[in-house]
């Protein structure tokens, strides 16, 4: 059995090629038979006119003339492709050319008489014995009491038919591998790009994470299929940068806990303690452990929030009263770093959406502001609302944010460098924009080193 071969440059070829066979094929065919249908048409007129012409030279010249006029015309051509008869009323040949090659000729008395009587010409087709040709024959009146039965071999008809099929053959014979070639090379050139991509995927598979597919200024589909696909690694190198810079933060934040409860426990085992002791040993345990919950439900929430992201809950908050709240809340603590907290919020700011999330939201950003903002600072709260967005501004005179930082501040447990002497683990911001996020808006940083951040929380009204 012929195993051919399964690729998409090949089936292409072949359809290519089986296209052009078939279009071939249809031109062929409708050309053999509108020419064919024209040819045969021309026969029929031409004895139409013979008829006419004969009509025309008895009135002028008598039965004499018809006769001298078959005569000519017998002399023109060759006996075997054409033939005259005369008929008189009573069914009788009156006259007859040459028929040793039309010996064949049916007996047609009934058609004689039905002429004679209907005085309408009649056609015929009939078979040309020891030929594979055929004759087109013509009964009709060129007097009232004359008939003339004519008739003309197809045989030119049939030879051009045969010339017309030899032409197509052999042009079917050339132009079918040259389709095949053209069809060949147009598929090859169509799959080079999926070639391209599925040799870079392999090399991706075995580890090189940086190679690229070269994009062609073609601008077509394989083009987009290139772009969507030097996209989509860029985006799982930037996802693998992430995991792996996450996991490093995680490796971090953790090992500090631990290594401090394991310490706590050294020490609570070496020396002679006192049960004091071994009580204080106890609760520091405890507390590292907090610690370390705090941190692991911290970053469940996060992942739930993000998770959240499509099917956002529908439940009416009163965003103004909820940044009211917010601001009584965080009061005493600002007071406590004597930090002027003010807070404006507009009235009757609604929307649709997680109340708790909400809440936990602003309060990550406030508790931000106050812990990165040193003592005699402010921090101004302001809620806007229009019939599309509400927004919130939350700004302090804090230590502000280096611009490098900037972008990877709401990633998770990613924390700049100047705030690690302070309390945190890395993962309110993270949070903060998941929630924003699920409610179809996102958290917009302006920062200024030293001098302060301006946190925008943009929040569709749906
Ligand atoms: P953390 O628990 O460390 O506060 P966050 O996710 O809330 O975690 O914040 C990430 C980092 O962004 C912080 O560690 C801090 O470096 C920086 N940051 C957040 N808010 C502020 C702010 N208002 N001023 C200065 N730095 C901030």
């Amino acid at each position: 059995m012929i195993h051919l071969p399964n690729t998409l440059a090949f089936r292409l070829t072949f359809w290519y090629t089986l296209v052009v066979i078939a279009l071939i094929t249809i031109v062929f065919y409708a050309s053999y038979f509108s020419l064919k249908k024209t040819l045969d048409q021309n026969l029929e007129y031409d004895l139409l006119e013979d008829i006419i012409e004969f009509q025309i030279l008895y009135k002028n010249e008598g039965l004499e003339g018809v006769k001298q006029e078959i005569e000519r015309e017998m002399d023109l051509v060759e006996e075997q492709k054409i033939f005259f008869q005369l008929y008189a009323r009573d069914g009788s040949r009156i006259y007859s050319s040459d028929l040793s090659h039309w010996q064949f000729l049916p007996e047609n008395k009934h058609l004689i008489k039905q002429v004679f009587s209907s005085k309408k010409f009649i056609f015929q087709t009939i078979d040309i014995q020891g030929t594979e040709y055929k004759a087109k024959t013509i009964y009709n009146l060129i007097t009232p009491d004359i008939l003339l039965y004519t008739g003309e071999s197809t045989e030119d008809i049939q030879e051009t038919m045969t010339l017309l099929s030899n032409v197509f053959i052999t042009m079917f014979l050339i132009v079918i591998p040259f389709a095949f070639v053209i069809g060949w090379l147009m598929a090859r050139r169509a799959v080079k790009g999926i070639k391209e991509v599925s040799r870079v995927a392999s090399e991706i598979e075995k580890g090189k994470l940086d190679r690229r597919v070269s994009v062609s200024a073609q601008g077509n589909e394989i083009t987009q299929l290139v772009n969507t696909f030097n996209a989509m690694l860029d985006r799982i190198r930037a996802l693998i940068t992430e995991i792996k810079e996450m996991t490093d933060n995680i490796a971090h934040d953790l090992r500090s806990p631990l290594a401090r409860i394991r310490a706590i426990s050294e020490l609570a085992l070496s020396n002679n303690n006192t049960p004091h002791e071994f009580k204080s040993a106890a609760s520091d345990t405890i507390e590292e452990c907090d610690r370390l919950l705090q941190m692991i439900n911290s970053t469940l929430d996060v992942a739930e929030a993000e998770a959240d992201a499509f099917q956002t809950p529908k439940q009416k908050v009163d965003m103004s009263q909820l940044v009211i709240d917010a601001c009584e809340l965080f009061e005493a603590m600002a007071e406590q770093k004597n930090i002027k907290l003010t807070c404006q919020p507009e009235n009757n700011c609604y929307l649709y959406g997680n109340i708790q999330n909400l809440q936990r939201m602003l309060a990550n950003i406030l508790d931000n502001a106050i812990k990165y903002t040193p003592k005699n600072g402010q921090i101004d709260v302001v809620l806007t609302c229009t019939r599309q967005q509400i927004e919130i501004r939350v700004r302090d005179t804090g230590m502000g944010i280096p611009e490098n930082d900037q972008a990877r501040v709401f990633e998770r447990f990613y924390r700049c460098d100047q705030s690690r002497t302070h309390d945190g683990c890395g993962l309110g911001l993270s949070f903060s924009r998941a929630v924003a996020r699920a409610h179809g808006g996102d958290i917009i940083l302006h920062s200024h080193l030293k001098k302060g951040s301006r946190f925008t929380i943009e929040l569709p009204v749906t």
